[in-house]
Order: structure tokens, then sequence, then C-alpha cells
């Protein structure tokens, strides 16, 4: 990666206008996934320092800025679904590094914590577009280029993530989290897939697929065994 330009702006009107005055104008969060691109960017706009690092707990639920990154996700109070998708990427320093905004925006099939967040029912506050549901913004995007400033998730009475990695470090062969009576199964390969009211007989139709890291009726085997898991913690929990 290249970067002809770099602003580091101190508020969201100056980081706004910055990423709407060039058409390859690149904003810049942990930066983890676009120092991997081969590519020059002409400009790219550091979101350090607009203060977009917080996590608020509200009366019903939290709200946690764009900026925060996954090591503060893990230590939070944040529900299970969260700190449990989070504590196995990769090592401590990329957890350090990388956020939840440049998690989110970038739409990985394979992250984590993205579902998560599709299984909480969470959604987003863009700069000027406001308000969108995650599942909204995940399944298609923005039609205009905006900043993601902050996350809103409610509190659910349960919530946990499973997955499974080859080795601690690797991208998970497939992960899934349960919040209440919500399910989301990602990295299957494909994007993850939101399922409401589940139920047993549904789950013969959720399409599992192959590529290098592991077949489609491996995949469904792994679900299988990751599910139980979650109804006994749930059990456990007591609800
Ligand atoms: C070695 C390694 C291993 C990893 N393993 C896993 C894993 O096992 N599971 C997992 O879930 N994830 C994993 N990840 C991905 C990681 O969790 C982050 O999703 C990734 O690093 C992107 O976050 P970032 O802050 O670095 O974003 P960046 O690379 O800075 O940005 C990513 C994209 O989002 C855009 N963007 C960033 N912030 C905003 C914003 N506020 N508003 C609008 N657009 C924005 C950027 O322009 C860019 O297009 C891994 C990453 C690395 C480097």
């Amino acid at each position: 990666m290249k970067a002809l330009d770099l602003k580091i702006p101190a508020d969201l009107d100056e980081a706004y206008d910055l990423l709407n005055s060039r058409r390859n104008a690149t904003l810049l969060a942990g930066g983890l996934f676009i120092r991997l691109q081969k590519k020059t960017h002409p400009l790219l706009i550091d979101l350090n320092g607009l203060n977009l690092d917080y996590i608020n707990e509200i009366k019903d639920g939290f709200i946690i800025g764009a900026m925060t990154n996954l090591r503060s996700l893990e230590k939070s109070k944040l529900p299970k679904a969260i700190t449990d998708a989070v504590k196995q990427i990769s090592g401590i320093g990329v957890r350090n590094m990388a956020t939840i905004g440049g998690s989110i925006c970038g739409r990985y099939p394979f992250s984590d914590i993205n579902t998560a967040l599709l299984a909480l029912d969470a959604y987003l506050v863009f700069y000027k577009k406001g308000k969108m549901s995650m599942k909204d913004f995940y399944e298609n995007g923005l039609d205009e280029k905006d900043i993601l400033v902050e996350i809103y998730i409610k509190k659910p009475v349960f919530s946990g993530t499973k997955y499974f990695k080859k080795v601690y470090t690797d991208l998970s062969i497939l992960n899934v989290s349960m919040v209440d009576n919500r399910l989301a199964v990602g990295a299957r390969p494909g994007k993850t897939l939101v399922i409401e009211n589940f139920n047993e007989a549904d789950f013969d139709k959720i399409p599992f697929g192959d590529d290098y890291r592991a077949s489609g009726k491996y995949r469904k085997a792994l679900f299988e065994a990751l599910y139980q898991d979650l109804l006994e913690e749930r059990g456990a929990y007591g609800s």
C-alpha cells in the first residue's frame, strides 16, 4: 500500500468534507486491511483525531464509538456475543489496532464480530445518513460516501458466540452467534445469514459451501456442534 497524502481531521465535518473532496479518498481506521492492499491511495483520512473511541452503557443498551478497538471490546461489559467473538481474533497486537468500525465497514464475510452484531440486531449511526440497521448495511452497503460514527446495541437476555478455527490466530471456518431467539451463521463461507425465531426444522435450509479451508459438509457438522454448545450455555444461564 502507498499513500500520496495523509490528513488527520479534528472533527467529523472536516473528515466528511475531505472524504468527498476526491473520488478515491479513503478512510483509515486501524489500517490493518488497508495496509494489505496493493494500491496507491491519493488521500488517506485518519479517523484517530475524532474521539470515536468509547463504550457508553445506557439504560437498555450500549453505544460504541466506531474507532473503539477490539481489545477494548474484549475487556468490556458488552454482551457476551461480542466479547466471545473478539477474544480469539488474531493476537493482542492486532486486537489493539483493529477497530469495530473498520470491521463493519469492510463488510467481511469471514468476520466474527459482524456475525455477533447481526445476531444482536445492532444499528449503525452514519454522520450524514443517520441511523441504519446493521443488517441493511451488511447486505446492501451505502450508496454514498459517509463515516460510521457509532453503533448501538440493546442488552439481550442471553447471548453467545462460538466459532471454529484450525489454529488460534486463523480466520474462523464457521462462526455462530445466538442472541435470545435470533441466530446468525457466518463464514459459511458466504455472507452471514440471520435467522429470526430460529427453529431446528429450518436448519437443513442453511447453505454451507466449500472453500480451501473446509467443505460444506464439514461446516454443517461444525454448525450442529456449535449450536448445541450455545444451547447448553443458554440452558446453564437459565433462559
Ligand atoms: C492478521 C489479521 C487477522 C484477523 N483475523 C480476524 C478474525 O479472526 N476474525 C475477524 O472477525 N476479523 C479478523 N481480522 C479483521 C479485523 O478484525 C478487522 O476487521 C480489520 O483489521 C479491519 O479493521 P481496521 O480497523 O484495521 O480497518 P481499516 O483497514 O482501517 O478499514 C477497513 C475498511 O473500512 C473503512 N472504514 C474504516 N472505518 C470507517 C468508518 N468509521 N466509517 C466508514 N468507513 C470506515 C476503510 O475505509 C476501509 O475500507 C483480522 C485482521 C488481521 C490483520
